[in-house]
């Protein structure tokens, strides 16, 4: 099963795809994830990618695809897939198509979470990210605490990218570049739409039920 998890930044993808990987034992790709982990090693590629994502924009598709082909290379990751954060424009999806066919995969399906804009502002200004463990927490809406987090408070960080400036620019730039892989979707019936406002587990649980309605 390939899963594609579909929303604006602050939609919960990164908090779904976590789900998804613990229930369903998939690999989670998130593209971020991977362009953060080069910025931290210093290279002069990742302070290009540090650039790039402090102003709100995207990183090259070429880059980009490099990455996930390796993935999708990989045999012991493929075709247990979540991804989160891709594809992000209509060049990576129409790309990660035919990458699918090259290595005899499809997507099983494209998991679209809504959320309006106010409350996205709030989810990215709270949002707090454990660099030990990789969990992701809320300040407002799904607070850090000794039942659901282990390591100590200091691992807490917020991504540099999660302030108020920046996330408009994200938001602008989701509307113009992603917002159009919507209907690429669609039209290849692989399109469910989720109302992503709510409890956390009342979102997996509807995220479960879609997939289990899924032919694999
Ligand atoms: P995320 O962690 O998914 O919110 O991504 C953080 C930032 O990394 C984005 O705002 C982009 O600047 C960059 N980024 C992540 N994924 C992609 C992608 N698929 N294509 C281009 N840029 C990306």
């Amino acid at each position: 099963m390939n899963l594609i998890l579909f929303g604006p930044p602050g939609a919960g993808k990164g908090t779904q795809a976590d789900n998804l990987v613990n229930h369903f034992k998939l690999n989670k790709i998130s593209t971020g994830d991977l362009l953060r982990s080069e910025i931290n090693k210093k290279t002069p590629l990742g302070k290009e990618i540090e650039l790039a994502i402090s102003k709100g924009l995207f990183v090259s598709d070429d880059l980009i695809n490099s990455l996930i082909k390796q993935m999708l290379e990989n045999k012991k990751i493929s075709n247990n897939l979540v991804f989160d954060g891709y594809p992000r424009n209509l060049r990576q999806a129409q790309d990660l198509n035919l990458l699918f066919k090259a290595n005899n995969q499809k997507i099983s399906s494209v998991l679209s979470l809504t959320v309006d804009k106010v409350t996205i502002i709030k989810r990215i200004l709270g949002r707090q990210t454990c660099s030990n463990c990789g969990l992701i927490f809320n300040e407002f809406f799904h607070a850090p605490n000794l039942n659901n987090h282990k390591c100590d408070r200091r691992f807490l960080i917020k991504r540099s990218d999660d302030n108020e400036k920046t996330i408009l620019d994200r938001l602008d730039t989701y509307f113009k570049e992603t917002l159009p892989i919507f209907s690429f979707y669609r039209e290849q019936n692989l399109l469910h739409e989720i109302n992503g406002i709510g409890q956390i587990d009342q979102i997996f649980e509807e995220i479960r039920r879609i997939i289990n309605t899924l032919e694999t």
